[in-house]
């Protein structure tokens, strides 16, 4: 043929499903090519996801927590915000870390070829450059050989077809642009990527809205956990409006209009100087000339793998948000791993997490992992919880964020811990402990016998085990 560039593994997209596969395959001694449309590597999770939103939540986090200081005796002046400051200072932290996977792929010897790739055939990739601003291209075009390849061309925000082109109306990536400081801003869709934005708009100054289809707020988290994120919440929204649809909406000259319906056919409307669609991401599947390279892709545009991230095509893989749910960054670096593995001629390599956590990092945050108690009761599997309440854990007393608990489910017969939530401050940095136990098939003793350190938070999973097992002498 007549490639300009040939490597062993040509890896398509630079998001932390593409950046861990070409740094493994590197690493396992393929010659790499990682192929990125934009300017910097890391894609959605460090450019305009995981990571500017927690720059902005540490702030928002902070400011929140200064408001309760009067009662711990120290008060502050009321904050005055540098919205050009508070980005520039996001920029900063995103600069950090996709300028250090830069270097870390130049150490690996990994081309980076910039530009939009799409399957010529099931060997070849074409790259259109693109410019250094978005997707402007600069005209180049290389065609790349590769013997494998792994898919990592990630997802983007779902748009609402019916709403209207307006820089009033965001997704995340807007909103994490930090363009407004908006009175009163509607979020459609509640779940997590919409609260973390509007905990930071709220922060900032908004009323918050919020509309939701299903008829509760971050589904997937068992109830009671958000019960206590809601509670503590409650003083951002004027109003959450569950089972409802938004139908329409008007760009006008003193706000966004938008129409509500609920599932009960009642019709309401609102006026907003932001909204933020965050109703979902698609998988970018249908973009890519999969079907050249004889790849299946599903109607909805995700690409099917087995345990080993092997596509139909067997030296084509693919791994992250364009293989399916739940689309999170961490579950992206694992499956990569394997892909790299398979291809660099483990067979043994496997996909094969029995559970991976989802964090909500709003305040206080919200972390469940494996089972939950929901799904215990669907699914008619009996459990064990043992609970927790922070009003007994020491330190989040001394931190006065007492509002937490920790809770954890074992399997009734055999004691062995299936799933786990926690709520309150730092839930999230926990959380990890209890995937721990549940990859290691820890059961109650075990967990409850591990000598966690005090006084912590972490304790409170210790505490959780004890309560299960019935030996707890930190409770009445
Ligand atoms: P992506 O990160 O989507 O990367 C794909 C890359 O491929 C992109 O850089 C894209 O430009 C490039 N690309 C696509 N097509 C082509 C092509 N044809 N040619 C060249 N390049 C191409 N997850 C968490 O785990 N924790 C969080 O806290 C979290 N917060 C989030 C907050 C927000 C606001 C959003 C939007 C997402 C968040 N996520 C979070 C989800 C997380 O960002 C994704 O799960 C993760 O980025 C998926 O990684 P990926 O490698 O599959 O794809």
């Amino acid at each position: 043929g007549t490639a300009d560039l040939e490597c062993d593994m040509l890896v398509l997209g630079a998001g932390p499903g593409g950046y861990s596969a070409a740094f493994r395959a590197a690493d396992l001694g393929l010659k790499v090519v990682l192929v990125e449309r934009y300017a910097t590597l890391g894609g959605v999770c460090l450019n305009v996801g995981c990571i500017p939103s927690k720059a902005l939540l540490h702030v928002a986090a902070v400011m929140d927590e200064v408001k309760h200081f009067a009662d711990l005796g120290v008060t502050f002046a009321e904050p005055t915000v540098d919205i050009d400051k508070m980005r520039a200072h996001k920029s900063k932290v995103v600069g950090k870390l996709t300028g250090g996977l830069g270097a870390m792929a130049k150490m690996r010897k990994v081309t980076i070829v910039r530009g939009y790739g799409n399957f010529v055939d099931p060997h070849h990739v074409k790259v259109l450059e693109t410019g250094g601003e978005g997707q402007e291209r600069t005209g180049g075009e290389k065609v790349i050989r590769f013997k494998n390849c792994i898919i990592a061309a990630g997802s983007q925000a779902v748009r609402l077809p019916f709403l209207p082109d307006d820089p009033r109306i965001v997704d995340s990536t807007g909103a994490l642009q930090l363009r407004q400081q908006p009175k009163k801003m509607l979020v459609v869709g509640g779940g997590i990527i919409g609260l973390e934005m509007g905990t930071v708009y709220s922060t900032l100054g908004a009323r918050l809205d919020v509309v939701e289809m299903l008829d509760g707020l971050m589904q997937g988290a068992d109830r009671d956990l958000v019960k206590v994120w809601q509670k503590m919440n409650a003083p951002r929204f004027d109003n959450i409006m569950l089972k409802t649809k938004t139908v329409g909406a008007e760009a006008t000259a003193d706000g966004i209009r938008v129409q509500f319906e609920g599932l009960d056919g009642a019709k309401s409307e609102g006026m907003y100087d932001l909204v933020l669609q965050a109703v979902g991401r698609t998988p970018n599947g249908k973009k890519i000339g999969a079907e050249n390279a004889g790849v299946v892709v599903t109607d909805r545009g995700f690409i099917p793998v087995d345990v080993q991230m092997r596509t139909n095509v067997p030296h084509i893989f693919a791994i992250g948000d364009i293989v399916g749910q739940p689309m999170l960054a961490h579950k992206a670096v694992h499956e990569a791993h394997v892909a790299a593995e398979v291809a660099s001629g483990d067979e043994h390599a496997r996909f094969d997490a029995r559970v991976i956590p989802s964090v909500a990092y709003t305040d206080p945050e919200v972390a469940w992992v494996g089972l939950t108690e929901d799904e215990a009761k669907q699914r008619g599997v009996k459990v064990k919880k043992g609970l927790f309440p922070w009003t007994a854990s020491g330190r989040a007393i001394a931190n006065g964020r007492d509002e937490g608990f920790t809770k954890l489910l074992f399997d009734a017969e055999t004691h062995r811990i299936l799933g786990g939530g926690i709520v309150g401050t730092h839930a999230g940095d926990m959380i990890g402990e209890i995937a721990l136990a549940i990859e290691m098939g820890a059961d109650e003793v075990d967990i409850g016998k591990t000598i966690h350190p005090h006084p912590t938070l972490g304790e409170s999973i210790g505490m959780a085990a004890e309560v299960a097992h019935g030996t707890c002498t930190d409770l009445p």
